[in-house]
């Protein structure tokens, strides 16, 4: 058997994180089996439909290195992959199951069903519409009097329906609580019961993956594939991921969408890593003591995924740990990588700039908060400029490289390189010890002994620099520590900044000076 896994979102927005997990287990199991990883846009909802979000999905898959072999921009022999495009295809499909008795034509009109929900719904009871006990010839007659109808699935009395999934195992259903829900509608477009169940059929589809909200749904999947004859594939229903704080991953506190998190300057690698680990646990030994071993590369997930290793608990979606993979990540790049991977953050995020922060000013109202935002963003897009066309930003990124847990801290921590720190506040907790009126006796001297040190900043020592420094501070009886900090404090204006020594011979004697004066 061919493995062909599908991830099948609806293109209602942008690409959620959790739907990145979703794709990254279909695309494991396909790779580590030579089979096919497919996207299938399930669209029958019209209503939901927001435009560019198939462009976005794709496009986000692809930033993952998640790309489809089969989907709506690369065809297989199993196309079309957009499901309004398949909306011939699934009348046969809901006859034959008219025809095996899995489904009746219902013409109830809309206030009739409201009237019936709301007494099902005061009775404790699962949906029945009066037709599913129809004749054949008071269907074929209202048909023929051109009533309209929808076609809804059969759902037997009185029956437990059984099924084991391969996360939550074994499960089991009354009849009497599924709802008789509609699966073609009166415009012809099927549900999602119905399109899901054709679609895996006919792009044979060997394992399904899905989210767990999609557990009410087993019944009625059950039924189906068992009148249809079909059998049914395996399928994975997958923990949910919590925010946290409780409940579901939520948008106020911090990125849900798969671009957001590149955006932020996350490493689609380290999102993939931390993703890994929110729904299965590694097979690999580990000594008693010993941490289970947390770091994976794509290609190693892939040779290491079966699917009994998912689990059934749901995993909380830890930022702090994302972090933690991010700068385990950038870490291990070489300059030239992580150079190279900044720079491409940074182009990505100046070109998305002018677009997104577009002043409105055709009589909006949020014109001038807008505006403020577009300044701060102006700023910013400034630096980013700056160092897209720096010749010598790697050197620069080598300094921060070891301390920095995300790509969009870099600009600022490097700002200092490219204009002098403005209204640099002195009062610190850092120089508290330093009365206020020897600051300026000790910026003299700092600057006198910078000069001493050479023109030439690339031939200054290391060790000379530190002991002269030094000597400053025990001649007027400050800590050592002190007298680097405000040197540190004149020359970047805050007390964090890369090594000293090494941004100050990037700098030059000249603009030290400057700033130190
Ligand atoms: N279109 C469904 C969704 O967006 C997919 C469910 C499935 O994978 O079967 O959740």
């Amino acid at each position: 058997m061919t493995v062909r896994t599908r991830f099948a979102p609806s293109p209602t927005g942008s690409l959620h994180i959790g739907g990145v997990r979703t794709s990254l287990y279909c695309f494991a199991l396909s790779r580590k089996h030579g089979g096919k990883f497919i996207v299938r846009i399930e669209d029958t909802d019209q209503k939901r439909f927001v435009p560019g979000s198939i462009e976005e999905i794709m496009y986000a898959l692809n930033k993952y290195s998640l790309e489809a072999d089969e989907g709506p921009e690369t065809q297989g022999g199993f196309g079309p992959y957009i499901q309004s495009e398949r909306l011939d295809l699934y009348r046969k499909y809901v006859e034959e199951l008219v025809a095996k008795g899995g489904a009746y034509y219902c013409f109830l009109t809309a206030e009739e069903e409201e009237q019936l929900r709301a007494s099902y719904r005061a009775d404790k009871a699962a949906f029945r519409s009066p037709y599913r006990n129809a004749t054949p010839e008071e269907t074929a007659a209202k048909l023929a009097a051109g009533e309209k109808y929808v076609i809804r699935q059969k759902i037997p009395e009185n029956e437990t329906i059984e099924f084991v999934d391969g996360v939550q195992g074994h499960m089991k259903f009354s009849s009497n609580e599924v709802d008789e829900g509609v699966l073609l509608k009166s415009d012809g477009f099927p549900t999602y019961h119905l399109a899901m169940l054709v679609d895996d059929h006919l792009m044979e589809i060997s394992h399904v993956f899905r989210d767990a909200t999609w557990i009410p749904s087993i019944p009625k999947h059950v039924l189906l594939y068992r009148t249809m004859g079909w059998e049914i594939p395996p399928m994975f229903h997958l923990s949910a991921i919590l925010d946290p704080a409780g409940g579901k991953l939520s948008k106020r506190r911090g990125a849900v969408a798969a671009m957001e998190f590149l955006r932020l300057g996350y490493l689609p690698e380290a999102v993939l890593n931390f993703l890994m680990l929110l729904g299965w646990s590694s097979p690999l030994p580990h000594e008693f003591g010993e941490s289970q071993r947390e770091i994976f590369s794509l290609q190693e997930f892939i040779e290491l995924f079966d699917t009994k290793d998912l689990n059934k608990s749901n995993p909380i979606f830890d930022r702090t740990k994302l972090l933690w993979f991010n700068q385990k990540y950038i870490n291990a790049l070489s300059v030239d990588e992580f150079t190279a991977k900044f720079k491409d953050w940074a182009q990505t995020a100046v070109e998305t700039a002018d677009q997104e922060f577009k002043v409105d000013e055709e009589g909006d109202e949020d014109a001038a908060v807008k505006a403020e935002q577009y300044d701060v963003n102006a700023a910013r897009i400034a630096l980013l400029r700056e160092l897209l066309a720096d010749s010598d930003l790697a050197t620069k990124l080598n300094l921060v490289q070891t301390r920095v847990k995300i790509l969009s801290e870099i600009p600022d921590s490097l700002a200092f390189f490219y204009s002098a720190p403005q209204n640099v506040d002195w009062g610190i907790k850092q120089l508290e010890k330093v009365p206020a009126d020897k600051l300026p006796e000790l910026k003299a001297e700092i600057t006198v002994f910078m000069v001493s040190l050479g023109a030439d900043a690339s031939a200054w020592k290391h060790e000379d620099w530190e002991a002269g420094i030094r000597a400053i501070a025990d001649k007027h009886e400050i800590k050592h520590g002190d007298a680097f900090m405000i040197l540190r404090m004149a020359v970047v204006g805050s007390p964090f900044s890369p090594p000293l020594f090494e941004s100050l011979q990037i700098l030059g004697l000249n603009e030290i000076l400057i700033r130190l004066t």
